[in-house]
């Protein structure tokens, strides 16, 4: 997934979402009734420490069934950016990704944590904090289990914003993660500014650990970075021993990736949890 750049540098990135003229087109009016008829619906990775085995959240991911499909959110969500969908399609993800933990709280899972991906046009809605604010009163979950994520590019884009909407999410109670760290342009100085709870690297660097011996040192720097600035760590895409090893090891303990388990629907993660909880001694017994 990673590639390197031309001139000897080593740039890690991922095409830009893109989208074309044609996909518009044709999936753009299918999408705007995906809403309505049901098309659209939410998986939950988690979330784990390595050590200790003890969950620490769910990052929620949106998928489109259309026509028997599966289609990437890589590859709708730009579409309902363009088409201004994306507020409505994003406040139903909020919603829905509230109700969901309000639902594991009620079953005993104290500290849930659900984590919702922001696209750009909602991180600068105006709207985005009464849609937040809504999502939970109506869910009744407390504002400390539900973590925003917004990726490092959308954070760095535009600085006086990011600091005043994280500043209100923070005052909401609200959690905020910045997610595909590394693969954007901050700096430390610029970082140290905003008020975050939790830097994601970028699973780009993760899969190239064990392959790449630069990126293992950009690894460390990330990890030294975070906790200079006491963040928490969450290492996306591990999917080897051998890669949990290196993180564990360099200092990053919770792991998000199809090692630990594959993004499930509701039902699939219950079943999932328990058979975690099973191996590993039930959550409830490792609350402090
Ligand atoms: P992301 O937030 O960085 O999510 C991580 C992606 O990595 C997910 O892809 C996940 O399925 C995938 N992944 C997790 N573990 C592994 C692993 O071990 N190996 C590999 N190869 N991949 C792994 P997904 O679900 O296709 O989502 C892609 C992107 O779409 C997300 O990247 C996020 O930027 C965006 N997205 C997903 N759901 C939403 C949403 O509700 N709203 C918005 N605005 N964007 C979303
Ligand atoms: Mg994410
Ligand atoms: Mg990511
Ligand atoms: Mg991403």
């Amino acid at each position: 997934r990673a590639k390197a750049s031309g001139s000897g540098g080593f740039q890690y990135f991922r095409p830009e979402m893109e989208t074309n003229a044609s996909d518009r087109l044709v999936l753009g009016s299918a999408l705007s009734n995906a809403l309505s008829d049901g098309g659209l619906f939410l998986v939950y990775q988690p979330q784990a420490d390595l050590d200790t085995g003890r969950l620490r959240g769910v990052e929620a991911l949106l998928r489109w069934r259309h026509q028997g499909e599966t289609i990437s959110p890589d590859r709708f969500i730009p579409i309902a950016e363009k088409t201004g969908l994306i507020h409505a399609i994003g406040a139903w993800v909020i919603r829905e990704s509230c109700r969901a933990a309000a639902r594991w709280k009620a079953e005993g899972w104290h500290d849930v944590r659900v984590s919702v991906n922001l696209s750009p046009r909602q991180f600068h809605d105006r709207g985005l904090l009464a849609t937040i604010r809504s999502a939970l009163n109506e869910s009744g979950l407390q504002a400390g289990h539900l973590e925003i994520e917004i990726t490092e590019s959308m954070a760095m884009s535009n600085p006086a914003h990011t600091a005043s909407a994280l500043a209100e999410l923070r005052a909401l109670g609200v959690l905020v993660a910045i997610d595909d760290f590394g693969t954007g342009h901050s700096s430390l100085a610029a970082l140290g500014t905003y008020p975050l709870d939790t830097l994601k690297i970028d699973l780009s660097f993760t899969q190239a650990i064990g392959t790449d011996p630069r990126v293992e040192i950009i690894v460390r720097t990330i990890i030294a970075m975070a906790k200079t600035l006491s963040l928490n760590l969450v290492a996306e895409g591990v999917e080897t021993q051998e890669q949990a090893d290196f993180l564990s090891g360099a200092g990053c303990r919770t792991i998000q990736g199809y090692l630990l388990g594959h993004p499930m629907e509701e039902a699939e993660f219950g079943q999932w949890r328990r058979g975690h909880g099973e191996l590993h001694g039930a959550d409830e017994a490792q609350s402090p």
